[in-house]
């Protein structure tokens, strides 16, 4: 028997790596017919890098992937109102990432392949249903064309199948479509010369309009370039109708850039960022709303189908990576049963239930909104509108929610113990 895991997203893939890292038998199933590098760029806290560090893949991650040095959060106007060093420049042991979300998965997705030497990624075939008796949980998959496969049974099945879970719908048929609070995400990538020291995520404005941008590439010795990815953000009243959300639709640059178009900073042309674009998305800033309960008998969810957040304070992945590491702690712990599944929604529902409504109250980017509202983003000295103490302190609270303090984290010892791994 073994652990059946429903999509082969970052948190699935995680879940099977580590799965194959100390022995547990596993099936995962995704349904596109291939896997492709979909999506622009992500995050990854040093919480998470080092997971995946244990995992082997430090390599593989700097290959592909920008070591960010900084975040640094300015006004509408372009001032400087607070900056903070990251990963190892922060003195955590470990790094945290800018990467291309596509290129993440691919990684993972190779790794694994090379790994089980086999082409263990059950493509082109959808979680479609379970059920669940004494003995184990059987699955119903769907090919691409509608035909129903055979059945596939296991101990367990984990829901790591994203924002629009199918096995989430199963467990609460009736929660409906993820909730929109009103922020439009125009989501893009532009290849052009790096700003700041190459390396920072920058964040500009307040709760209404935002623009975050970092680099998700090394700098082309030849061209001088890298390439940038950016997020425009514009907030409207949630009753407004707009497109469902879906990662893969076109955005339109006459629906946001008129908004950013006076944004020329010293550090940054930000509408000269957008035209230049290489692709742009539109994508509804959406969630789910935090749930009472994951673990039913013997099925679980992990990642986006457990909890779906904004994509503030880089945690989306972040935590789905977690999750998939603890979650294979408590098989090894337990066994492949109910009470495993159970410790691991114990251990970290409270947790990422605390992350989703603090986003919603804007996490860490709230501090801009402060700025905004006290001096409408113009100031000369920061500090005659924020004092030093208060800028600390929000930026500690939402590292010390999200398990993210520099002291926690080093002092950890390892989720998955070195006496379990035996790949
Ligand atoms: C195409 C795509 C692009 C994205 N782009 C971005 C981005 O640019 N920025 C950002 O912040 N986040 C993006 N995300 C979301 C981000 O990957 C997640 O928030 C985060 O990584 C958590 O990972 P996850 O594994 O829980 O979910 P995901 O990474 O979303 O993975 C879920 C996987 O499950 C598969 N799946 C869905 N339904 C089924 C089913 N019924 N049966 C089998 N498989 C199923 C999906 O195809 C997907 O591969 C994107 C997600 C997707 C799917």
């Amino acid at each position: 028997m073994s652990v059946l895991i429903a999509g082969a997203g970052i948190g699935g893939l995680t879940l099977a790596l580590t799965c194959h890292q100390t022995g547990i038998p596993f099936r995962i199933f995704e349904q596109v017919e291939k896997i492709e590098p979909l999506g622009v760029g992500i995050n990854l806290q040093p919480h998470a890098v080092r997971e995946l560090f244990e995992l082997g893949l430090e390599k593989e991650l700097d290959a592909f992937g920008v070591r960010t040095t900084n975040v640094t959060y300015f006004s509408k106007l372009g001032g400087k109102i607070w900056n903070e060093p990251r990963g190892k420049d922060a003195g955590y042991h470990w790094p945290q990432y800018s990467v291309h979300r596509g290129k993440l998965q691919t990684m993972l997705h190779d790794a694994l392949m090379k790994r089980t030497h086999d082409n263990i990624v059950e493509t082109g075939c959808a979680f479609s249903s379970f059920e669940e008796d004494k003995a184990g949980v059987s699955i119903s998959l769907q090919a691409r064309d509608g035909k129903l496969l055979e059945k596939v049974t296991g101990d367990v099945l984990i829901g790591c199948d994203g924002i629009h879970s199918s096995v989430r719908h199963q467990l609460f048929p009736n929660e409906g479509p993820p909730v929109w609070g009103g922020a439009i995400l125009w989501r893009g990538t532009t290849t052009t010369e790096p700003f700041l020291d190459g390396a920072t995520m920058a964040m500009a404005g307040h709760e209404f309009q935002k623009f975050v941008t970092y680099p998700i590439s090394k700098v082309d010795r030849q061209t001088g370039k890298a390439l940038i990815n950016w997020i425009a953000e514009l907030k409207f009243d949630a009753d407004k109708v707009w497109s469902k959300e879906d990662w893969n639709r076109q955005g339109v640059l006459e629906d946001f850039l008129p908004a950013f178009e006076n944004w020329h900073f010293d550090w940054l042309d930000v509408p000269k960022l957008i035209v230049d674009h290489n692709a742009v998305y539109e994508f509804p800033m959406v969630d789910r709303d935090p749930l009472d309960q994951w673990t039913f008998g013997r099925v679980t969810l992990l990642g986006d189908a457990a909890h779906a957040m904004y994509p503030i304070g880089s945690n989306g992945a972040t935590q789905g990576i977690v999750d998939a590491r603890i979650l294979v702690r408590q098989l090894l712990a337990t066994g492949l049963n109910s009470e495993a599944l159970a410790s691991y929604e114990n251990e970290r529902r409270p947790i990422t239930s605390k992350i989703v409504l603090a986003n919603r109250g804007n996490g860490p980017d709230q501090i801009m909104e402060i700025v905004e509202q006290k001096c409408a983003g113009k100031f000369d000295d920061i500090h005659q509108v924020i004092s030093q103490s208060q800028l600390e302190e929000r930026a500690s609270k939402y590292k010390h929610l999200t398990g993210f303090d520099v002291e926690t984290l080093n002092a950890q010892p390892s989720i998955i113990p070195s006496d379990q791994i035996i790949n």
